[in-house]
């Protein structure tokens, strides 16, 4: 059912999300344009849903672990739950391994359970999830849990005392405790539970498959009562405070899913989305339903990405060649200037169909107007592909000429598309801020070279040479201007001079969730995705 999902391993470089502003602008976001989608853009339109939280059933799973630690009255320290959590992780996830119905994608702690049982173990030895502290829990789940109020996080004012909780603990109110009651339905009657659960001893393997059959991710859509437990804990607010969070995630989900039916590509790729997004907001540019304003807003969102990766292109060009290019002691601002003038040329690029020949003395603004003429056919998701495979900063410059000419006038749309445009990062403009300083380039009258020497510097030397600064110890410089007046390229570590990938919008996660939580189907007979009723009827309740 979930082969289509991509299997995430608990390692380390996903808990780099948790800090995502701080870890990822070292990594993997050397221009501070990933933190725009991931702290600035991310959590007003899908608040509490991260990247790699994409397992519906874990929402009952936690809270059902919480519960009975408290049951059991060990002692409340984090090394107990702890231990409590990773055991039952890795339990779960042998059974998870052996189920019949899917190939289990996400499931916590398969790369200690997996090979397990790839290797026929019978009884499986006792184990332990992931490396990590409190396991997938602390890892991926704990943050949206809390988020969602199904879980107190340490500290919070407790009982008749309010002394505060020393371990994270289920939340007030009735729902935290359905979650938990309705998973435990699952999984009191196996003989895990009634046998090895509170045991040391080696569990057969038989044991484990009759587990899998109740607790499996894949199980959620056949329990109907722990299913609609996790629907009211995404989809409807707890607090007055909550509701507005909880209509944009609410929102978000039925622009996903209805985006799916129209194409079902949605379903699985992050272009076909962002295609998806900005066509339909391009087809509706002013549409106020709530369906036009969320989609105004996540439109800006994927417009930000098509821009993200064309501008990427530019930057792997200019740092691979400068790596290349440059002496033992870097390069003088002179062959600087040289290089970027033959990075911005190009006799013969092939694009939409046609020949576009790039010199650098040319102008940047008859450039624009052949490329806009060439693009007719193409739109912002096809550019963005185009520039990415191109992996050139001509392709990436040509790109950005045509998006800068496409950029809606946001007077002239939904004001929800100018409210996401905008938004920036403290070193790095934004959607709007881009394409506007681009614009303005064009108004000077630039030639090519000139105009990409600006952008460069605008949008990579400036933005990189502040974040790297900021990063100090730590050394992620990829160029910087020495004291002595030369320019030096390096190498870094981690990632080297591949593209940074664009950012996560999410669409993973409310692709698996939603299918999870019974809103769609992929028939695998029928090679067909479809919404379910349910998913129609969640549509309908959202939009109207
Ligand atoms: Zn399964």
């Amino acid at each position: 059912m979930s082969s289509h999902l991509v299997s995430v391993e608990a390692s380390g470089p996903l808990a780099e999300w948790l800090e995502p502003s701080l870890a990822d602008t070292a990594g993997r976001d050397p221009l501070g344009l990933n933190t725009i989608t991931l702290d600035r853009v991310l959590p007003d339109l899908i608040p509490a849903i991260l990247q790699i939280s994409e397992r519906a059933r874990y929402f009952s799973i936690y809270p059902w672990m919480l519960w009975q630690f408290k049951e059991r009255r060990l002692a409340a320290t984090a090394t107990e739950l702890d231990r409590f959590i990773r055991r039952r992780e890795y339990e779960l996830c042998l059974a998870m391994k052996l189920c019949p119905h899917c190939e289990v994608a996400s499931a916590i702690g398969s790369k200690n359970a997996g090979p397990r049982v790839t290797a026929g173990d019978d009884p499986f030895d006792r184990g332990l999830s992931v490396q990590t502290a409190m396991g997938g829990f602390g890892l991926y789940y704990r943050s949206p849990l809390q988020a969602l109020g199904a879980v107190a996080p340490a500290g919070t004012p407790l009982g008749p005392d309010q002394a505060p909780t020393p371990i994270e603990v289920l939340a007030q109110g009735g729902l935290a405790l359905e979650l938990a009651e309705a998973f435990h339905s699952s999984i009191e009657g196996t003989e895990y539970y009634r046998s090895y659960e509170r045991s040391t001893d080696p569990i057969p393997r038989q044991v484990m498959e009759e587990l899998a059959e109740q607790i499996c991710l894949c199980r959620l859509p056949y329990k109907p009562i722990e299913r609609d437990a996790i629907r009211r804990l995404m989809f409807e607010p707890r607090s007055e405070q909550g509701a507005e969070e909880c209509d944009a995630r609410r929102q978000a989900f039925a622009l996903f899913l209805s985006q799916v039916e129209a194409h079902e590509e949605v379903a699985f790729e992050d272009g076909e989305f962002w295609r998806s997004l900005i066509n339909r907001f391009n087809a509706h540019p002013n549409d106020d339903s709530v369906r036009g304003r969320t989609s105004a807003a996540w439109a800006a969102l994927a417009m930000k990405e098509c821009a993200q990766d064309a501008l990427c292109s530019i930057w792997t060009d200019f740092c691979r060649s400068g790596v290349a290019e440059q002496g033992l002691d870097g390069m003088a601002a002179e062959e600087l200037r040289a290089m970027i003038e033959r990075l911005a040329t190009a006799p013969q690029i092939e694009f939409g169909g046609t020949a576009l020949e790039v010199t650098p003395t040319g102008s940047a603004r008859e450039l624009q107007d052949r490329a806009v003429a060439a693009a007719q056919e193409l739109d912002w998701e096809d550019l963005r592909v185009w520039a990415a495979a191109s992996d050139s900063a001509v392709a990436g410059l040509v790109a950005l000429l045509v998006f800068a000419a496409r950029m809606p006038d946001p007077d002239a749309v939904h004001p929800l598309w100018r409210e996401i445009a905008v938004r920036h990062s403290h070193h790095q403009d934004g959607l709007f801020g881009l394409l506007s300083l681009l614009r303005q380039f064009l108004d000077e009258d630039l030639s090519v070279g000139a105009l990409l020497a600006r952008t460069i510097q605008r949008f990579l030397i400036g933005p990189h040479e502040a974040i790297a600064y900021s990063k100090l110890p730590e050394a992620t410089f990829r160029f910087y201007w020495e004291e002595t007046g030369r320019f030096r390229f390096f190498t870094p570590g981690t990632g080297g001079l591949d593209r940074f990938q664009p950012s996560d919008d999410r669409r993973g996660p409310m692709a698996s969730l939603s299918e999870d939580l019974g809103f769609w189907i992929f028939d695998e007979e029928a090679d067909e995705v479809a919404l379910t009723e349910d998913g129609r009827v969640f549509v309908a309740g959202v939009f109207g």
